[in-house]
This record gives C-alpha cells, sequence and structure tokens, in this order.
C-alpha cells in the first residue's frame, strides 16, 4: 500500500474496550454522520483508469468491489479487531464460513489439525469430513486435557483449534497452555470466542493467534442476521485471507455489517447483564429437586471453575445447561423430562440459537447434535436429560417461573 490509506478514526491510544465499542470504525463521510452509514453499493467509481489499475494491483489502498471491502464491512472489521486486541480482523458471512477461511488460509494437503472433541458440531464436520477431502487430517481431542493435545503434536501439525467455554457443557480449556504447545510445535492456535466475546475473553491476551466468531451470536445479539469474522495480526489476515476472500467470495454483506457494527456497541452491558442472570438462574437450578447437575463455569462445583474465572473476567457467561433426573437412569424416561420442562415454558424461545436478547432454550441431543450417534453423544457427555437455556435479558424471576412449570410438576 504505497500510495492512498483508507483513512483512521482519531482516537487517543490508551483508548478503553467500551469506548472503541462505541467509536472504532471509519471517520464519517462529507456529510458528517453520527451513526454509522449502510454502504450499500457492490462497486465503487474509481477517478481515472491508472488509479484504477494501482488499486486493483494493491499498491493503493481503496474500496474497489464489494467482495473485496465495502467501507460498512471495514466499519465492523475494525471496531471487532480493536474489541479482541488484534490490529485486524475479516468478516465472513457466516461463522462456519470464517472457520472456513481459516482452514482455507492456513492448510494444505498434507497439513495436520489438532481440534477439541467439544467444538460446534458443524465445525466438528467441517475438519472432519470437509478439510479432510483436501488431505488435511484432524485429531480430536479433549478440550480439557492438555497432555491430550501435547500427545497428538505431529510434525507436520499447522493449526490448534478450540473453543472455550463450549456447548453445552460449558467445558473451558486452559488458552495458555494450548498456546504454548502450539508455539512449541510451530503451529497456529484459533480459539472460537463465540460463548465469551471480547467483552468477557480475550483469547490474543492469552496467547491466541487467531480468533473465531460466530457474529450471529452475541455480537449481533438480536438474533437477526447471520455473521462471522476471523481477529488476527494485520500480516496474516492480509498474507492468509485476505488472497483467499478475494478467489472464494465468502464476504459479508454489508446490511449483515452494519446490524453487528450496532451490536457491538451495546456488547458489554448485554454480556455483563446476561450472564449476571445467568449466574443467579444457575444457582436456583442447582437447588432445585428436579435438576440432577447444573453446567455453568461460574459455579464453584464447575470443574474448571478456577480457570474460567481468571480467563473470563469472573464471569460465567450467559448459557447454562442442566439435566433433569429420570427414575433408574433411563435414556427414554430422562429425554420425556426434558421434553417436558421445554414444552412447558410460555415464555422462553424454543430454538437451538444463542446469543438473543430473548432467553432461548433447546434440548441438544436431539438438535445441535442430533446428527451425532448415540455412542458419540454420551462420549461427549451430551445425555438426553439434557436442556440447555441461552440467557437474554428477560428477567430473570420470569425465566425461573416459566422453567419451574415443567420442573415443579413431572
Ligand atoms: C453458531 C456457532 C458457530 C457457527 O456460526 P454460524 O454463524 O451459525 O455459521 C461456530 N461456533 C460456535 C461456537 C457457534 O455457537
Amino acid at each position: 500500500m504505497s500510495e492512498g490509506k483508507i483513512p483512521r478514526v482519531k482516537l487517543p491510544p490508551e483508548t478503553r474496550l467500551d469506548t472503541l465499542a462505541v467509536r472504532e470504525g471509519l471517520p464519517p463521510s462529507a456529510w458528517g454522520e453520527n451513526s454509522e452509514a449502510l454502504f450499500l453499493t457492490s462497486s465503487f467509481v474509481q477517478p481515472d483508469a491508472a488509479t484504477a489499475a494501482a488499486r486493483f494491483a494493491n499498491e493503493e489502498e481503496a474500496f474497489i468491489y464489494s467482495r473485496f471491502t465495502n467501507p460498512t464491512v471495514t466499519m465492523m472489521e475494525r471496531r471487532l479487531a480493536a474489541m479482541e486486541g488484534t490490529s485486524a480482523c475479516i468478516a465472513t458471512s457466516s461463522g462456519m464460513s470464517a472457520i472456513l477461511l481459516l482452514g482455507m488460509g492456513l492448510l494444505k494437503a498434507g497439513d495436520h489439525v489438532i481440534c477439541s472433541q467439544s467444538v460446534f458440531g458443524s465445525t466438528v464436520m467441517l475438519f472432519g469430513r470437509e478439510f479432510g477431502k483436501f488431505g488435511v487430517e484432524t485429531s480430536f481431542v479433549s478440550q480439557t486435557d492438555v497432555a491430550a493435545w501435547q500427545a497428538a503434536v505431529k510434525p507436520n501439525t499447522k493449526l490448534l483449534f478450540a473453543e472455550s467455554p463450549t456447548n453445552p457443557l460449558t467445558e473451558v480449556c486452559d488458552i495458555r497452555a494450548l498456546s504454548a504447545i502450539a508455539r512449541d510445535a510451530g503451529a497456529w492456535l484459533a480459539v472460537d470466542n463465540c460463548f465469551c466475546t471480547p467483552a468477557l475473553q480475550r483469547p490474543v491476551e492469552y496467547g491466541a493467534d487467531l480468533v473465531i466468531h460466530s457474529g450471529t451470536k452475541y455480537l449481533d445479539g438480536q438474533g437477526r442476521v447471520i455473521a462471522g469474522a476471523i481477529c488476527a495480526s494485520e500480516q496474516i489476515v492480509n498474507e492468509k485471507f485476505v488472497p483467499v476472500m478475494r478467489s472464494a467470495g465468502m464476504t459479508l454483506s454489508p446490511f449483515n455489517a452494519w446490524v453487528v457494527l450496532k451490536g457491538l456497541e451495546t456488547l458489554s452491558i448485554r454480556m455483563q447483564a446476561q450472564s449476571e442472570r445467568a449466574l443467579a438462574l444457575a444457582h436456583w437450578l442447582e437447588a432445585q429437586p428436579g435438576v440432577e447437575r447444573v453446567f455453568y463455569p461460574g459455579l464453584a462445583s464447575h470443574p474448571q471453575h478456577a480457570l474460567a474465572m481468571a480467563q473470563q473476567r469472573n464471569s460465567g457467561g450467559a448459557v447454562v445447561s442442566f439435566i433433569v433426573g429420570a427414575k433408574k437412569g433411563d435414556a427414554a424416561a430422562a429425554r420425556k423430562n426434558a421434553f417436558h420442562v421445554i414444552d412447558s415454558t410460555e415464555i422462553l424461545s424454543i430454538t437451538a440459537n444463542l446469543g438473543d436478547t430473548k432467553t432461548t432454550i433447546t434440548h441438544p441431543a436431539s438438535t445441535s447434535h442430533g446428527r451425532l450417534s448415540e455412542d458419540q453423544r454420551q462420549a461427549a457427555g451430551i445425555v438426553q436429560g439434557m436442556v440447555r437455556v441461552a440467557v437474554g435479558l428477560d428477567d430473570v424471576e420470569d425465566i425461573k417461573a416459566d422453567l419451574l412449570r415443567g420442573l415443579g410438576s413431572p
């Protein structure tokens, strides 16, 4: 980029996360708008043929065509990068296409990946099945067993991939320990930060090289759009991902970018409010006679409670899972009880999505994890009696009352 540069918002270097969340982006246009503009244009007019040539050759930074970049998308990328503490970000059409771009940008046939076995179901399919077709081999290991990650390292290991906390068991991995393994192996560490967002956890502070987002969840925050992103250094983004994006086009639409951009402005207060409600709900669930076990990193009973509190700014996040009991440990009866709790709600939304202001409730074994075999589900600990609640901004007393309708009357 020799000549022109896309200008930056003038902010003091010490500007903090909450301010970056409402200010970072691009300077306003000639009209001085205070709320960011939505640029619905597929292409950008060039002043002359020579400038167009320089810009297409990447000798000058400018907007050319919205498959590559668009001002509204750039605003979202800059804002999210600033919040994650990385020098760059590249937005994608979905969370899954962010992981697709990650693989296409970093991996080639003959490379090896180590991935947590507890990551999002479609991520398991993408690494295990789709990338496998192109000669990339993936070993799946326990989310929480650092020794298993170390033991899986091979000479051709190029990428470690984790997600923390996981869905629906809220297992927390030690990002710092995994980054040490990656560094020794000469591999990258990518962390899917969907559940915490930079409001609660910044994986690069613990040594991660790349942060993955499904913007669909808390970044939008109101269940409106599908979006994704990779945050990383400017060098990695420019060298590894920008060329793939230009050729492959898993681009985020300006409209969806604008929705996420405005969602980021309230991310921090939403995460705080939703996490507080989730903690109160988790404590209450632990005291319910119909509940066998509660999974929430903010509870002292959580196996990685101390690690989670250190890594996630003393917050457990907003997703709570629990197991409803069944007499004689009968799986069919447990499923019936879980369905009864879900179907007895009058307020909560029965949907597998999460990160919405509306509290959602789902049965992981038959929805998000329905494609697994019963053996795989048992190994992963996703039993038939499990119910997942992604706490939104509903009054927590209403959420408790809604769950009590089914829990109190089996
Ligand atoms: C939803 C989700 C994804 C995929 O994101 P989409 O935007 O639905 O493509 C990836 N990782 C995690 C942890 C998710 O919850």
